[in-house]
């Protein structure tokens, strides 16, 4: 599998830089991306060993120990489909959350339900409407579908502006992230319901909830069981660490799970992902834990850049915006030759570099390579030329990620 990255590889893979596996390549050109795609582009294909790898929002902390146990006797069976496991952690989210069952599906991630919402809800008469800068996989998802792309820029507190969005009067699905990739900023459960009540008529709410346990956000399962125009996602690869053990949900009405399901069908899931995710749930403590240690861990990287007049979108997630007064991609490239690896640059926010919340030992790695990549000590690659609209890759041409119209 050329495109999982791989931390504990070899020193010789940094030279790969800008050759990336076959799979991410394909993946680009398909219009199937997901977050680790993205944050592989311009990366070794694999990553030195002990380097600090905070690109893809992913949990430092990894599956909970039960969940490790649960993922190790889930392998003796893995060789049946045992589909009843995934009814049963249906069921089990369901009751947690005053949910009918037939209102949620599970699926290997929530990338899958996210790419088949815009597929099912976008075509060339039918836009999608999205933030800027806000995250890309969808707008992927849309040049399959043929529609109309529309990036709204969030407001002065980066919140969606939800005015903006439904005043679209073509829109087909209209993307609300919160909080929000890139910017770690909730949007208000009232804008999420002005967006359904304002939306033009047969629009459809994609309110991802990716980071919502890091957050104090209100989630919007209310509008889902009050039978409104949404779908709501969900995703273990966040605060619960299972990123790649893969499992997710839609949350939406029948009629509207049926039309994802045109493009799934009726997959098995992985066991181990599905047993894993069941004994997650059923830990009262994991949720609260986790997010406790991420404040705090977030809350020192902080107070450390604010003792040293570094700028930053205050977070209510386990990422944030770093201001690095200049083009940041090349504030990365210097903080890849440390060996550590941070986020990807957004092309509204060129002086931006997205970064995720690691371990406290990771985070001070961080902040000792940033003061030097910062004081000039690291040679910095020339001056960017802006962002180009094609890289080639293996020697295959491929869109910039970076380069979306509106
Ligand atoms: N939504 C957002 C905003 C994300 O950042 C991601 C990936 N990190 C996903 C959805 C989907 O993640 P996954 O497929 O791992 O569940």
């Amino acid at each position: 599998m050329e495109e999982l990255r791989n931390v504990t590889s070899t020193e010789s893979s940094r030279r790969t830089f800008l050759r990336l596996g076959a799979g991410i390549s394909a993946a680009l050109a398909s219009g199937f991306v997901n977050e680790s795609v993205l944050a592989a582009v311009e990366w070794p294909k694999a990553f030195p060993k002990g380097a600090v790898v905070i690109d893809a929002n992913e949990n430092p902390l990894g599956p909970s120990a039960e969940a490790r146990e649960a993922v190790a006797k889930a392998a003796e069976n893995g060789g049946r489909y045992s589909r009843w496991l995934t009814e049963d952690l249906v069921e089990q989210f369901a009751k947690q959350e005053g949910l009918k069952p037939e209102y949620i599906r599970a699926y290997p991630g929530s990338s899958l339900p996210l790419h088949y919402s815009v597929l099912a809800f976008t075509s060339p008469s039918r836009s999608y409407v999205t933030a800027d800068p806000g995250y890309e996989a969808g707008m992927y998802a849309a040049k399959i579908s043929g529609a109309r792309i529309v990036k709204v820029p969030l407001t002065k507190s980066y919140a969606h502006d939800v005015k903006a969005m439904t005043e679209v009067p073509d829109a087909g699905l209209l993307y609300i992230c919160t909080p929000n990739n890139p910017t770690g900023t909730l949007t208000s459960h009232s804008d999420v319901e002005y967006a359904l009540k304002n939306k033009p008529k047969g629009a459809i709410l994609l309110l991802d909830e990716a980071y919502i346990h890091f957050s104090n956000g209100t989630p919007a399962l209310d509008f889902v069981k009050a039978d409104q125009d949404i779908v709501v996602l969900r995703t273990f690869s966040k605060i619960y660490g299972m990123a790649g053990l893969r499992c997710g949900y839609s949350i939406a009405r029948p009629d509207l799970q049926e039309k994802l399901a045109n493009f799934s069908g009726w997959n098995a899931m992985p066991v181990t992902a599905v047993q894993a995710a069941s004994v997650s749930l059923s830990d009262p403590q994991l949720v609260p834990e986790r997010k406790q240690i991420n404040v705090r861990v977030r809350a020192g990287v902080f107070e450390w850049l604010d003792s040293r007049g570094y700028r930053y979108i205050p977070s209510e997630t386990n990422f944030f915006m770093l201001e690095t007064n200049q083009p940041a991609i090349e504030i990365r490239k210097a903080l890849a030759s440390h060996d550590v690896f941070v986020g990807r640059v957004w092309p509204s926010m060129p002086s931006h570099l997205r970064v995720t919340i690691g371990t406290g030992a990771e985070m001070e790695r961080f902040q000792t390579a940033f003061l030097e990549v910062m004081n000039g000590k690291t040679p910095q690659a020339k001056a960017s030329q802006g962002p180009s609209r094609w890289i080639e890759l293996d020697g295959v041409r491929i869109p910039n990620n970076r380069d979306f119209s509106v």
